[in-house]
């Protein structure tokens, strides 16, 4: 990603240039260029332990960036303080609750413990996560999809225009996933950024319009999500006779590029997405094709980065529903 020029860092709802924290001798994040603008909701896509956490961490100032810096609504977040009032709201570690107390006098204490809240604030948090009319009811009697609306509440009771959640579908099931996609959605439709981590496609597919990929720390691929669905024209060759295909590479008019780049593997960039033709154009030069497959996508690496791993790929199923 291209280093953000000052006008950028300053319109940015988040713009993060050369972000790295290390823990030891092990880099948790390194060098990461991150750019949310205002009205985006911005995924941050990675497998567990890939840094995002850490990053959002460091968005908030929860902990100091071992190098590079973090701008929040052009105002650089770290040793020089956070973010002004109101501009960012954020659910980071899930808040723990009262299970004895109603959800009303949860989100009370919690919201009240950075500054003095109003009945009416806390009352239109509630309602943004449509949690107003069981707002008396004991936390205990609630289904992990509404603690987790609840838990979103008090990130947005200081109407915060950047709002920053670390894995808010956690643990839900699809109908939690479904309310909190909704309720990400009518937020951004009126005017808030929305800034989430997850180790869900499907989940940032689902919700986001951007996605950043973050893999060991490093950001390998941003854009919009259509984008990184999209892959190019792009495929890899596996052939018998590398010489035979060489030549016949370079006299096929689809053929807009190539490069060899393993003992008997090509990566062939075609004009025209024609895989059978490629194919067909080998073959009848005599060369004996072993294997032809479209190159990844970027949010296919992590798909299978996931699977390596053991991760689940969709939303965790299991939860129980809304308590009736
Ligand atoms: P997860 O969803 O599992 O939390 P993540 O993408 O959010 O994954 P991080 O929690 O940011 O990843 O962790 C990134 C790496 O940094 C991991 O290897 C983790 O073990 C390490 N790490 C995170 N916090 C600390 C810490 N306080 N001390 C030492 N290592 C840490």
């Amino acid at each position: 990603m291209e280093q953000p020029d000052l006008g950028e860092l300053m319109s940015a709802a988040v713009a993060v240039s050369e972000l790295s924290k290390r823990y030891g001798r092990k880099w948790a994040v390194r060098g990461l260029d991150l750019l949310v603008e205002p009205g985006q909701i911005y995924g941050l896509l990675g497998p567990n332990g890939a840094g995002k956490s850490t990053t959002i961490r460091m968005l908030v100032g929860l902990i100091r960036p071992t190098a590079g810096e973090v701008f929040v609504w052009g105002r650089k977040i770290g040793v020089n303080g956070v973010a002004e009032d109101g501009a960012v709201g954020a659910l980071v570690e899930g808040p723990a609750f009262y299970e004895y107390f109603s959800g009303y006098r949860n989100l009370a204490m919690l919201a009240g413990l950075s500054k003095k809240v109003s009945e009416t604030e806390l009352e239109w948090a509630l309602r943004q996560v449509r949690l107003w009319g069981r707002h008396r009811d004991r936390v205990g009697s609630y289904s992990h999809g509404m603690r987790q609306r609840l838990a979103i509440a008090q990130a947005l009771v200081p109407r915060p225009r950047l709002l920053v959640l670390d894995e808010p579908a956690q643990g839900l099931d699809p109908q939690g996933l479904a309310e909190v996609r909704e309720l990400l959605k009518k937020l951004a439709a009126q005017g808030t950024t929305v800034l989430l981590s997850s180790h869900l496609l499907h989940e940032v597919e689902q919700i986001c319009t951007h996605v950043g990929v973050i893999v060991k720390g490093e950001l390998i691929a941003s854009g919009t999500v259509a984008e990184l669905l999209a892959s190019d024209d792009r495929y890899e060759v596996t052939v018998a006779d590398v010489q035979a295909a060489t030549a016949a590479l370079a006299q096929m008019a689809l053929v807009r590029e190539f490069s060899q780049d393993g003992e008997n593997s090509f990566t062939v960039w075609l004009h025209e997405d024609e895989p059978q033709q490629l194919n067909a154009g080998l073959v009848n030069a005599g060369v004996g094709v072993k294997g032809l497959r479209k190159r990844r996508t970027a949010l296919e690496d992590v798909y299978l980065q996931l699977a390596a791993d053991e991760q689940p790929l969709l939303p965790g199923a299991g939860e129980g529903g809304e308590a009736p």
